[in-house]
């Protein structure tokens, strides 16, 4: 496969260039004109985007078996998508993390906003675990690998490529090494804390690397009270407000294998004596401990998303507000809520809607301290705002 041969020629819509004209990355399969050629050509085959006059707009690759069938890698349309190109984004990429992190454990790369849409690479120190989301990413790999080992020289390189998003772009689902032998748990370090990361088998890439800002934020209010982590996956908030002087924690969450690793998480970082681990459906354990009248300094709400696609938005909405009525019960008075939705279809402004009247159901009053979303390692396109999916709310409840 050659990448580096002349990209073949994509054409807009009359009057369908203004959007990526504007610097939007995108072009949907109804802007595009879908000759006969062009219906045929390879799926995730490098492009130009073009006017219909001929005046190119950019490079990337196309899908022409997906909605967005257009993805602009580069808007100088001569920059050829080769190894090199990878390396220049992978460096600025790097640049960016190293500037906010002291340490190698972040996304490095998250799709758009890096110049790289279709892709995310997470780095722990010298693991890496890779997720492709369109048919582009996927037939560049190979460039993208190699660049990889130019640029940080990973150890060891895992594909999670077990995303349903996949299907969307008739990508076949699959995980496996590309370089290196990966440990069955990965070392993550956050703020001074360790976790181990299945990055085989466990959620998303092994751990949530998004929600750093929200853990540091809530971890100190729990200090000399009771903490309560629910979908804790693998205690990363209950850890840390232990470590930030919780009295005790527990961390409440479906997967057996996540609370294995909360508890493995307690042994490293010294605070197993302090932390408890309940395998528990999330709505029945909140009314459980709140019929058992426990209550908390902290309660940390951070699930699943409710609303996958956008048919889901009622009933995932009620969803949040169920949880926060359910949450906000077992919060003590004085004491704080953390809510979070990873849910793309819900906005802000819904969100929040959902958090006041599920507080308002649990007959509490309260205040928001802080609204909270993906570190800085998760970029947003400025095109692209609503690719911001991480939403939290911080409240105190009287
Ligand atoms: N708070 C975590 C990330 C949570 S991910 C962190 O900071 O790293 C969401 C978690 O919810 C997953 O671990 C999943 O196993 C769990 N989960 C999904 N559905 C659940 C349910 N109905 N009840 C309890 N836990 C659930």
């Amino acid at each position: 496969m050659s990448v580096t041969s002349t990209p073949v020629r994509v054409f807009l819509l009359p009057g369908r260039d203004r959007r990526v004209g504007s610097g939007h990355p995108w072009a949907y399969s109804n802007e595009i004109n879908m000759d006969a050629a062009t219906k045929a050509l390879t799926a995730g085959e490098v492009a130009t985007l073009h006017r219909v006059d001929g005046k190119p707009l950019g490079v990337g690759t196309f899908n022409p078996h997906t909605l967005i069938s257009f993805r602009v890698l580069a808007q100088n349309p001569t920059t050829p998508i080769d190894r090199t190109f990878f390396e220049t984004r992978l460096k600025a990429a790097l640049a960016l993390r190293e500037r906010l992190y002291d340490e190698p454990y972040y996304r490095l790369v998250h799709g758009e906003a890096d110049g790289l849409g279709g892709l995310v690479v997470d780095r722990y120190g010298d693991i890496v675990v890779i997720q492709t989301a369109t048919a582009g990413m996927e037939r560049l790999l190979p460039e993208l690998l190699a660049a990889l080992d130019s640029v940080i020289n990973p150890s060891a390189v895992m594909l999670r490529n077990d995303g349903s998003f996949r299907r969307l772009e008739n990508l076949e689902t699959y995980v496996r090494p590309a370089k290196g032998t990966v440990p069955e748990s990965v070392e993550v370090h956050e703020r001074g804390l360790r976790f181990p990361a299945d990055v085989t088998a466990g959620q998303k890439t092994g751990w949530f690397l998004d929600q750093r800002d929200a853990r540091n934020f809530v971890a100190p209010l729990a200090k000399g009270g009771r903490m309560l982590d629910v979908y804790s996956h693998i205690g990363g908030f209950a850890i840390a407000a232990l470590k930030a002087g919780a009295e005790r924690a527990i961390a409440v969450d479906s997967s057996a294998k996540a609370l294995e690793l909360a508890e493995l998480a307690g042994k490293w970082n010294d605070v197993s004596d302090r932390l408890s681990v309940v395998k528990a459906e999330a709505f029945g354990e909140l009314e459980r401990l709140r019929s058992a009248g426990d209550r908390f300094r902290v309660v940390a709400c951070d699930p699943p998303a409710f609303v996958r696609i956008a048919k889901e938005l009622k009933t995932g909405l009620k969803g949040y507000r169920k949880l926060v009525r359910l949450a906000a019960a077992v919060v003590e008075p004085g004491g704080f809520l953390f809510i979070a939705s990873c849910s793309h279809n819900v906005t802000v402004e819904a969100f929040a809607s959902e958090v006041a009247a599920g507080v308002q159901r649990a007959g509490r009053d309260g205040r928001i301290l802080r609204s909270t979303g993906a570190g800085p390692d998760h970029p947003v396109h400025p095109r692209l705002p609503e690719s911001a999916y991480l939403k939290g709310l911080v409240l105190q409840l009287d």
